[in-house]
């Protein structure tokens, strides 16, 4: 019998790896174990560990254990799984409870880019936005669609997600006109972050899976009515690039490992740089929930997989290091929105109300789009609705500044 207790959510071999604050100025490394945090920091300095330098524990950010590579991330999984699983004596000060410890944002991504993988979501949104024509474009079955987001706007779960404002045309209007966006909306994400490569070596697609550190989850927040003015003709902008949530719990790939099925057949067979004999994802049981302002509790209103996903991260990863760009070390790429061919299964609030058309009822609220003061929570767990967990990704939407005021000018 181990000292420390599992539980379903985050078992003794689960082991996610998170940024808690330790005191003023004290970020720290830890892991999720049961229903408490273990802090590697005091572990280290009573001897528990000794496969990775204090220093590395003993920062913000979970970048500088990255960077040390997958040998070192392996030592230091096999340290902890051998701790976990055999303490028999409580370790006073090495644990802290999980609800009431402060969860930063646990990298800072040097870059990030947001793909758009799923063929559900890409042919959901085509028919929206494009209606007179094919709703997939003729490069989708043949390149990872991306776009490079904005690093320095990535933050925790729980921080408050402020209405942006920005220019948007009504198709009715002859003008533009600029104020707060009225169609601001989630994107349901799976995130994984990286490890450096050489600049100018592109990882193949076989060799991809040494260069993801683990997976997290994302909500790749959007302005629907700012995205559709500006999108053409180079893709998102500022309707994206106010805010990305990520969640506090990042998966060692050699946790998830266990989770992973085969990904769908591509047809047609994409280039030889993009094919591999094997193309395997994640399968994660993701959820939407959504507390309408004023409501007392949230609804789940989508349950998807990520088991789907058109395009892999292996992919992915050959794809943008093909022209010879490298890799950072916490570097974040997101999979694009994840969703199923049914209404329940959608990602974004766009594809579920069609465009705001047929709006939902939540815990009794009427929703085209998020309103001030909702909730949206997501979670992911592997395997199914019962397996470890990524933990929960939070975001509540705040008034937009209140010098943001509608404009309007005739030409
Ligand atoms: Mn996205």
């Amino acid at each position: 019998m181990t000292w420390l207790s599992g539980t379903t959510e985050f078992p003794l071999d689960h082991l996610p790896y998170g940024i808690f604050q330790h005191g003023p100025g004290d970020g720290r490394v830890c892991v999720a174990v049961g229903n408490e945090i273990l802090d590697l920091v005091a572990c280290a300095d009573t001897g528990l560990l000794d496969s990775v330098d204090r220093e590395v524990l003993r920062t913000p950010t979970l970048n500088p254990l990255i960077d040390l590579g997958p040998d070192a991330w392996q030592a230091l999984r096999e340290e902890l799984l051998q701790f976990v699983l055999t303490a028999s004596e409580p370790s006073p000060g090495l644990t802290h409870d999980r609800d009431s410890a402060q969860l930063l944002v646990p990298i800072k991504a040097p870059d990030y880019v947001d793909f758009y993988s799923s063929i559900e979501h890409a042919t959901n949104l085509g028919r929206m936005f494009r209606p007179d024509g094919e709703p997939l474009l003729a490069n989708w079955r043949h390149i990872p669609i991306g776009y490079h987001g904005r690093s320095g706007t990535i933050v925790a779960s729980g921080t408050p997600i402020q209405r942006p404002a920005g220019q948007t045309k009504d198709p009715t209007a002859d003008v533009p006109s600029f104020g707060p966006s009225k169609k601001l909306d989630i994107e349901l994400e799976l995130g994984a972050v990286l490890y450096r490569s050489k600049k100018n070596d592109p990882v193949s697609v076989a060799d991809a899976d040494q260069h993801v550190f683990g997976l997290v989850l994302v909500n790749d927040w959007s302005a629907r009515d700012i995205q559709a003015w500006e999108y053409q003709p180079l893709g998102p902008f500022l309707g994206k690039s106010f805010a990305t949530t990520i969640g506090p719990w990042v998966v060692p790939l050699t946790s998830a490992d266990r989770f992973r099925v085969d990904a769908p057949e591509q047809s047609p067979a994409p280039l030889h740089y993009l094919d591999s004999a094997e193309r395997r994802n994640f399968d994660i049981h993701l959820t939407v929930a959504l507390q309408p302002s004023g409501a007392d509790c949230a609804e789940v209103i989508t349950t998807t997989t990520s088991a789907l996903l058109y395009w892999t991260f292996a992919q992915q990863i050959a794809h943008m290091t093909s022209n010879g760009a490298d890799l950072s070390s916490g570097d974040l790429i997101a999979s694009g929105t994840i969703s199923g061919t049914k209404a329940e299964e959608v990602g974004s609030l766009i594809e579920r109300t069609e465009n705001g058309k047929f709006p939902i009822t939540v815990a009794g609220h009427e929703r085209a789009f998020l309103e001030d003061g909702d909730t949206v929570i997501l979670e992911g767990r592997l395997g199914g609705p019962t397996g470890p967990s990524m933990g929960q990704c939070i975001g509540t939407i705040s008034p937009a500044a209140s010098a943001t005021t509608t404009e309007t000018r005739n030409p």
